[in-house]
């Protein structure tokens, strides 16, 4: 499988590395974890949309786009490295960000992600949660097309089959860094969210026949929803890259346990994860996604979901600049003490 064929800007550090987590895999009694470090991308702190980026910012501007739109959470990871990906691309970055946590702590609404927004030198725009925010896009980049600007809007988390294309060759990067080092990969466990990085992954794995097996661990939907958001976007993406015969169903799996109340809602797993990861390997997760998804490795692992000899990676999908939107829930006291 050759994705070379596909426009492609280099924005990342690649590729990132494959490190043991030996501290861990003791303090649990195994499995063999190890940490793929797509937390270290590069781009503006780094995180998992930088893959996406390098495709859909080549269609940018193949398009000729001089202003690129996305949206997000108010803490979107997403919008901050599209932001930064603009900006090193001489566009201008218009984001609309979803009140969907409905926090009005200052750390919240102004620091993390959104701090480097503004650095960026972003256009923000707030929406209500529960907005229709793939319209609201639209819109805006009609107004921007009246003020004589060719937008490019990039639907959330970039998880389009163009923006998927960064986690298929993601899946193929993996396999060859442990093929390197003589790594046999049981198992792959990532936080899964607007589907993009689960759907490449399940779509590189396949046109390798990797028997890697992926489990996204949701932090919003439920399994069902997940899995069927996943399955369609991994099917549209195997079409982009002209897989034949797509990808089977079986190849999509999720787990929603670890949600908690809701999106970018703290949960005392994730708040767990997060400390144990900090004190353990030195590892900053982030409060939303990979903090979710750790905790739902650490409670697997707990309940003997895998063997002591399997070897079993953690996709870190960055994020942990949002960490200083939640200080409070670290116990870091608010303005009122
Ligand atoms: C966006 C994001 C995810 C989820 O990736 P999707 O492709 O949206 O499923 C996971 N972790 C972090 C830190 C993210 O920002």
């Amino acid at each position: 499988m050759d994705l070379s064929l596909f426009p492609r800007i280099q924005l990342g550090h690649f590729p990132t590395p494959l490190e043991p987590m030996a501290n861990l895999t003791a303090l649990l009694g195994g499995p063999r974890l190890w940490v793929k470090r797509d937390d270290c991308t590069g781009l503006s702190s780094g995180g998992n949309k930088t893959r996406k980026l390098e495709f859909l910012m080549a269609e940018a501007v193949a398009l000729r786009a001089d202003v690129v739109i996305t949206q997000g959470a108010t803490q979107s990871n997403h919008a901050r490295q599209t932001v930064a990906a603009a900006a090193k691309l001489g566009m201008k970055c218009h984001i609309l960000l979803e009140d969907r946590t409905g926090s009005k702590d200052p750390d919240y609404t102004d620091n993390g992600n959104v701090l480097l927004n503004r650095l960026h030198g972003a256009t923000v725009e707030h929406r209500p949660g529960g907005a229709n925010m793939q319209q609201e896009m639209e819109l805006v980049a009609e107004r921007l097309k009246g003020e004589g600007l060719r937008p490019y809007v990039i639907p959330g988390g970039g998880s389009t089959p163009v923006g998927a294309l960064g986690y298929a060759s993601a899946a193929m990067e993996l396999v060859s860094q442990a093929a390197t080092r003589g790594l046999r990969i049981d198992h792959l466990v990532h936080a899964t969210g607007s589907a993009g990085t689960q759907a490449g992954l399940v779509a590189g794995l396949h046109a390798i026949n990797s028997p890697i097996r992926l489990l996204g661990v949701g932090v919003r939907a439920p399994k069902e929803k997940q899995e069927t958001m996943v399955y369609d976007l991994a099917c549209r993406t195997a079409e982009h890259m002209r897989l034949r015969g797509g990808v089977p169903r079986e190849a999509v799996a999720a787990n929603c346990d670890y949600v908690g109340p809701g999106y970018g809602l703290p949960t005392p797993g994730m708040l767990e994860a997060v400390e144990l990861l900090a004190r353990t390997e030195g590892l900053l997760l982030d409060p939303v996604y990979s903090g979710k998804g750790m905790a739902g490795l650490i409670d697997l692992i707990r309940k003997g979901h895998f063997k002591a000899t399997d070897n079993v990676v953690f996709l870190h999908t960055g994020g942990s600049v949002a960490l200083f939107g939640y200080g409070q829930a670290f116990g870091l006291k608010g303005p009122q003490g």
